[in-house]
């Protein structure tokens, strides 16, 4: 058995879907889950998502060989200083959080002699919806995760965290922590971004009703990510907070170039812009 006691905190859409993809796999013996809110993790236990829980992480990280932090980035630090103490020696930490420097920069504030065994984790698989009642064990099927170890992560606690993750059907490959966060600034983060600017922009409207009214399928599938959750998404702002800006900054010099072409009725770059697009989005979603 991979792992004897995984103790998983924060049992929403994510680490919820991680225990169940464990479970289905047989790669654990015990789940342990750890929140807030004993209604969720009742219903974490009725799902069969989770063997038992704590409201306490000290209590939860007790004994476990594995530990997952699945919370918000906001509450990572606040997690990795109250489990500090109840960890085992031998125990693995790893998180699943979505940008990666201010974990890592946590961790090393908080785990103090388990920092090296901690290994920063993020798999790419998700939906707009949160809690335990939306996670389902074949979220991470097929998807990549990416570990960002650090130069005095142990290697065997990176390929433990590794094997975990191909358990559950997920590719897994490394980066560095400064390449995730500026790739996953661009490709995750920008369209989250745009996804809620463009609602918010549009329902401050005067036409609103009727915008909506009319709202299609182009519509859909721009906006559906900014039905996620937007506590998730402004911890996100700030712990990706440069690598952000100079994306953003970027498409803004793209969307005024746009723009001016509209503008001019420069029919030519606005046909080049809209047929490199396709075609590389045809390529990479195709
Ligand atoms: P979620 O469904 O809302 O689950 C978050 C869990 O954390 C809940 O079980 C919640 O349980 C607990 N929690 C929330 N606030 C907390 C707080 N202040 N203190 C302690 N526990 C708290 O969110 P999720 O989508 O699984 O996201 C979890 C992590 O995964 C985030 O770090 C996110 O960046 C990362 N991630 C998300 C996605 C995605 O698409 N959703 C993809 C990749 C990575 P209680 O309310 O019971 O405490």
């Amino acid at each position: 058995m991979l792992i004897q006691r995984l103790a998983i905190i924060g049992i929403g859409l994510i680490g919820g879907s991680l225990a169940r993809a464990l479970k289905r796999a047989g790669a654990c013996a015990e789940v342990v889950g750890c929140g807030r809110n004993t209604r969720n993790l009742q219903q974490a236990i009725d799902l069969g998502v989770i063997d038992c829980y704590e409201t306490n992480p000290a209590s939860a990280v007790k004994n476990a060989d594995m530990v997952v932090v699945a919370v918000p980035l906001g509450t990572m630090a606040k997690t990795f200083a109250t489990i500090h103490d109840a960890l085992s020696p031998q125990a693995i930490i790893t998180d699943v959080g979505s940008a990666k420097a201010t974990v890592v920069s946590d961790a090393q504030q908080y785990l103090g002699q388990h920092f090296s065994r901690f290994v920063p984790a993020h798999p790419i698989a998700g939906t707009e919806k949160s809690g335990v009642a939306a996670s389902f064990a074949e979220l991470f099927e097929k998807h990549r995760v990416i570990l960002t170890p650090l130069p005095e992560t142990e290697s065997q606690a990176v390929d433990i965290v590794s094997t975990m993750w191909q358990k559950t059907g997920a590719e897994v490959v490394k980066m560095s922590v400064e390449n995730h966060d500026e790739v996953l600034a661009a490709t995750s983060h920008l369209p989250h971004l745009l996804a809620y600017n463009l609602v918010d922009t549009l329902a401050k409207m005067d036409n609103q009703t009727e915008i909506f009214k009319f709202a299609a399928g182009g519509f859909r599938d721009f906006s559906r990510i900014a039905s996620s959750d937007p506590q998730m998404w402004h911890d996100i702002c700030f712990a990706n907070k440069d690598a952000i800006l100079s994306v953003l900054e970027y498409f803004n010099i793209h969307l005024t170039q746009l723009t001016k072409a509209i503008q001019q009725g420069d029919s030519q770059h606005i046909k080049n812009i809209f047929t490199h697009a396709k075609t590389v989005r045809d390529k990479v979603c195709g």
